[in-house]
Formats: structure tokens, sequence, C-alpha cells
């Protein structure tokens, strides 16, 4: 395996699936949980952040008449709600979960500490953390950027609907451009659109790679943990 120790980001949009009736799809949390179970068969130490942008976003806390901090925190709670249905759908396939938060709720998680989740991590449970870092005006981007160095994880893995990064946004554009390889200085020149600025800062200055993937396509995330080429590698 090229990869020993990943972190793996799924936006919280994705377990929405094709299905806009619901927040979470059972046969996405299937399919990921297979996906990961790969993996970790493998024995790849994995931890994951998944995103809450399903639930409810800061952003959209204005036209509710919500303060943004308030929303960032409902954001936040959302992603707790994403981390424990993706870590019972992992528990179903047998695998050992700790779900790690950056807010207190104890009766529901364990806080995050650093040092206890590397601990998970060696000891073969897959952690989730939820909550983000616990601060508002953060994304769940750079929660996996900031965790990944955290945790020294070999690697950050974005799990995204395309296949890479492009030159544009290939579902607006047919001529849009896809990269295998990008160094961390011309994704910044270029202005790809990778993580949001925080995340992405966060990531080049530890020099932690970056790869981003179609995390819908059977196989990819076992195929990228071997060091296949799928994707986009940012490094
Ligand atoms: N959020 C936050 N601080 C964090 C992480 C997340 O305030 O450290 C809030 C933010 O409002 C964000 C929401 O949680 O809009 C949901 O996360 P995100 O939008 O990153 O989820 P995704 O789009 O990946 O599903």
């Amino acid at each position: 395996m090229k990869y020993k120790r990943i972190l793996l980001k799924l936006s919280g949009e994705s377990l929405q699936g094709g299905n806009k009736n619901t927040n979470i799809d059972p046969a996405m949390l299937e399919q990921y949980a297979a996906e990961i179970q790969t993996v970790k068969e493998q024995g790849v130490e994995l931890a994951i952040v998944i995103g809450g942008g399903n639930i409810f976003r800061g952003g959209q806390a204005d036209v509710l008449g919500i303060d943004r901090v308030q929303g960032d925190y409902m954001g936040m709670l959302a992603t707790v709600v994403n981390g424990m249905a993706l870590q019972s759908a992992l528990e179903r396939h047998g695998m050992y979960t700790r779900l790690m938060s950056g807010i207190k709720m104890e009766q529901v998680c364990e806080p995050f500490i650093r040092r206890r989740a590397i601990r998970h991590l060696e000891k073969g449970r897959i952690v989730i953390f939820g909550a983000g870092i616990g601060n508002p005006y953060f994304t769940t981007d750079s929660t996996a950027s900031l965790r990944a160095i955290e945790v020294q994880a070999d690697v950050v893995l974005k799990g995204t609907r395309v296949d890479g990064v492009y030159s544009k946004d290939p579902e607006k554009f047919s001529d849009a451009v896809r990269y295998d390889r990008l160094s961390f200085q011309e994704a910044y020149e270029k202005n790809l659109n990778i993580m949001d600025m925080t995340a992405f800062t966060l990531c080049m200055e530890n020099k932690l790679p970056i790869v981003v993937f179609d995390m819908n396509k059977q196989g990819n995330l076992l195929r990228i943990a071997k060091g296949e080429e799928t994707g986009t590698l940012i490094s």
C-alpha cells in the first residue's frame, strides 16, 4: 500500500446520492461502507471527515434570519448526524470505529483528543471526526486538512462526484481539461477550486498531499491507497 494512514474527506451532500427527498440515502451509506472496508482490509489506517451540507450549511443561515455563527454551529451538528450514520454503516460491516467531536457531546461521541485519536488509528479503529474543528467560520475541508496534519496522515483523499481537478467546471464546460498531477504552486496560480483557501494553505504549508477523486466509482478508493494513478494528485 502506498499510504499507511489516510484521511478521507466526504461531503455531506454525497450521502444524499441522487435522492433529494432524503438527507441520507441508505444505498450511499452502504456503498461507502463497502468501499472503505476494502481499504481497511488491507491494513490501512483510516480517519474520515464528513461534511454536513446535506442537512445544513452556515451559509444558509442568513435567509432564515439566523445569525451566521449560530448557523455554523448548526452545520457542525449536522456533520455529527452524518458521522453517526456513517459509523453505524461501518459497524454493520464489522469495522471498529470511534466518532470524535470538535464540540463536546459525551453521550454521543468522544471529544477530539489528538493523542487518543492517534491511538485509535494505531489500534485499527476508523476514526470519524465530527463537528468540524469546533469553530465557526471554518469548513469541513479545513477540518480535513487540520486533522490530517494533527494525526500525521500521509494524504488527504477528497472524494467528489468528478474524477479529479479540471481547468474549469467539467459539468458546465465540455472543453475542461483534467489534470493527473499538480504542484501546490500550479494549483494556486491557476486558481483551481480544490478546497477552500484555508484548507488548501494548511496542506501546502505542511507538505500534505491531496488526491481529488471520484468516490462514487467502485474500487477507486482502494486503487488510490495502492498508489495507482486515479484522480488528481496535488503535492
Ligand atoms: N462548519 C463550521 N466549522 C467547522 C466545520 C464546519 O462552522 O469547523 C459549518 C459550516 O457552517 C459549514 C457546515 O458546518 O457550512 C457544514 O460543513 P460543510 O459545508 O463543510 O459540509 P460539506 O459541504 O462538505 O457537506
